[in-house]
């Protein structure tokens, strides 16, 4: 058996490998490791999850952001971008659509708008508690402990909160409103709360490195995250990162499966970006347990442009999970 294959054996065996073993797994691009490593990661996902998928419909309720990431179309800079918000009653009509399906959990999602303060945010989440069964998870960004604790008092279940780039100084030059060490600490304090709480990073940023890839992984079992969105970075229009080139599917694809035999219950979405890149089927079958679907009003879906994607169609939540559910079909997987 060679060095790779041993490394992935290692790691499904004991959850523990090394920076320098991971690096090794991410640099391989022969087949056979390739596959080996899918293998291994969809085994241990079924001793945990057996053949299910966690769906979670996605509401992404505001276009407007405060920040200046240089790789997102949300950001403040932005003066091309249509912005939009959604009011209390949009995202209730919303909530009620997705709560006569399968799906168990609404995601919150906006740029940080500090619009949405937090007593409109608490009335938010303790209307959903109230008018529907669905879980909570909130993907709002940066706030204080106060806000934090206050949306988890009023029901929100999890928050996702992506630490984007383990090395500091590129995170620092990407994210010149904020520091990695605020990040982190908000990720810490998600946790004392109680929240289930998720992070996550992109895969082929300009300036990222297999190094760098090792690092988040490790970032995440050191956090001991819940849930981790590793998605693969896409170019955006009218950002400072405009023009360079996209991820690497297969690569966020091998980071997916590492953090399944690393972080073994962790919940591991097959990402929008890796979705958009076409590889839904391949994530799937290759660790991850979530997938995650929009349910964000037509109206508003094709303006919420973090990166250049697809025109998205009117089929609404019913319209993408029935597509979902044949697809799941074709790989014998079925909705938890
Ligand atoms: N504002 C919230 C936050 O900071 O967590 C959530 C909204 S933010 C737009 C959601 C996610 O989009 C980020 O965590 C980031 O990973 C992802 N994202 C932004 N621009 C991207 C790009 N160009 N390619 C891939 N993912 C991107």
């Amino acid at each position: 058996m060679n060095k790779i294959k041993q490394n992935v054996l290692k790691a499904y065996n004991t959850s523990n490998i090394t920076k320098k073993e991971i690096v090794e797994i991410l640099e391989s691009d022969n087949l056979e490791d390739v596959e080996f490593l899918l293998q291994k990661a969809n085994q241990k996902k079924q001793e945990f999850f057996e053949n299910k998928v966690f769906v979670r419909a996605i509401i992404e309720f505001s276009s407007y952001c405060r920040c200046h990431c240089s790789y997102c179309g949300l950001n403040a800079n932005n003066g091309k971008l249509k912005r939009y918000r959604m009011n209390e009653e949009e995202i209730l009509e919303t909530v009620k659509e997705i709560n006569g399906t399968e799906i168990g959990t609404v995601v919150l999602q906006s740029g940080e708008d500090l619009w949405y303060d937090e007593k409109k945010l608490v009335n938010i989440i303790k209307r959903i508690k109230s008018e529907s069964n669905l879980k909570i998870t909130l993907s709002i960004g940066e706030r204080p402990f106060t806000e934090y604790k206050a949306f988890k008092e009023a029901g929100a279940d999890r928050f996702l909160l992506k630490h984007e780039i383990a090395n500091e100084k590129l995170y620092n030059e990407y994210h010149p409103h904020s520091s990695f060490k605020a990040r982190i600490d908000c990720i810490k304090s998600l946790k004392k709360l109680g929240y289930e709480t998720g992070s996550g990073f992109m895969v082929g940023i300009y300036g990222d490195s297999f190094e760098n890839m090792a690092d988040n992984i490790l970032l995440l079992k050191e956090l001991n995250v819940d849930m981790a969105g590793i998605g693969t970075y896409i170019n955006s229009v009218n950002t400072k990162l405009e023009g360079k080139p996209n991820g690497n599917s297969m690569l966020t694809l091998k980071c997916v499966a590492i953090t399944r035999l690393l972080l073994n219950k962790c919940h591991l979405p097959s990402t929008t970006s890796l979705n958009i890149l076409g590889g839904l089927n391949e994530a799937l079958s290759g660790g991850a347990d979530v997938v995650m679907l929009k349910a964000t009003p037509f109206k508003y879906i094709n303006d919420y442009k973090i990166y250049n994607n697809n025109y998205i169609e009117d089929i609404g939540i019913k319209g993408r999970l029935k597509i979902l559910k044949e697809k799941l079909n074709l790989l014998n997987l079925v909705i938890a």
